[in-house]
């Protein structure tokens, strides 16, 4: 089931959690607590992996405890970026150095759950990717730390579909952003996604964000490890920026004018365009197009 329905909640619900108990936990004083309901969904899922359709895939199982673990000690502190080192998480078998809340949200988001059969961008993929950005907001409470681009991607491994999410790594500025993207882009280089001589290389515009930095990164690197199993042909993503489209009425709808589109959504960069042939030749940089949403 679809991971907004693995609570029991339509997407609005989710999105909104429960009201009602905030209020009741405002009353008796406590911190923030819708992040924490988001938290004890966590839990719940953690405790009950069959039910909420885990990916059935040992490593990746075993990963979840350390993940909400590290969700909460962020959580705690308002920070998308741990003090110290990345949290090495089993995505389907092959392990990842996850750094920011993003990361490890969007990798739940990535094993829990069936994605329907019938899954559109209007009724699933971009609500899904909002809910998303709703609650990594919610979990870290301090929009001034928030990255401004995050990216959902949808795909058949084998007869299954499957979501992978991210973002990129905005904030914070400088060495730590830097010690961040230095460790995807090694494993981009590691996958052959990207090469050496590109470490300090923009295809972007001069001076532009480097590889490693996109949102596409970790969506990107997760297929790749699925190797033949992914149709590439069928890879199919969008680029949403979080600011502009949590501040829309209708949050849920895909953005339907050329207009809003253009205020909500974003093409591939410059960057990506060169990395995401790189996953196939099959790959249709069309199927990444704010148009073709
Ligand atoms: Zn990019």
């Amino acid at each position: 089931m679809p991971i907004h329905q693995v609570f029991h909640k339509d997407i609005l619900d989710a999105f909104n959690l429960d009201r009602a108990a905030v209020w009741f936990s405002l009353c008796s004083g406590a911190f923030d607590p819708i992040s924490l309901q988001i938290v004890a969904l966590f839990d719940d899922i953690n405790t009950r992996r069959d039910y909420y359709e885990v990916i059935n895939n040992t490593p990746t199982r075993e990963s979840f405890p350390k993940v909400i673990e590290r969700i909460k000690t962020l959580q705690q502190r308002s920070s998308i970026f741990p003090d110290g080192a990345a949290l090495t998480v089993s995505y389907q078998g092959t392990n990842f150095e996850l750094e920011t809340l993003y990361d490890l949200v969007g990798w739940i988001f990535s094993v829990t759950g069936k994605t329907p059969d019938d899954a559109t961008p209007a009724n699933f993929y971009y609500p899904l990717v909002i809910l998303y950005t709703q609650w990594c907001r919610t979990l870290c409470a301090n929009e001034n730390k928030e990255p401004q681009m995050v990216q959902i991607t949808w795909f058949p491994q084998e007869s299954i579909k499957r979501v992978c999410l991210g973002s990129n790594l905005d904030r914070p500025k400088g060495a730590r952003k830097e010690a961040a993207r230095t460790k995807r882009f090694d494993r981009l280089v590691k996958d052959g996604l990207a090469k050496e001589d590109e470490r300090l290389k923009s295809y972007v515009d001069e001076g532009g964000q480097l590889i490693g930095h996109c949102a596409e990164t970790f969506p990107m690197l997760f297929i790749k490890s699925l190797g033949n199993k992914v149709t590439m042909k069928d890879v199919k993503g969008v680029a949403v920026k979080p600011f502009a489209a949590l501040a829309v009425l209708d949050k849920f709808a895909v953005p339907n004018t050329d207009t809003l589109r253009k205020e909500l959504l974003e093409d591939p960069c410059g960057n990506c365009k060169v990395v995401l042939p790189r996953l196939g030749t099959n790959i249709n940089l069309d199927n990444f197009s704010i148009y073709n949403l």
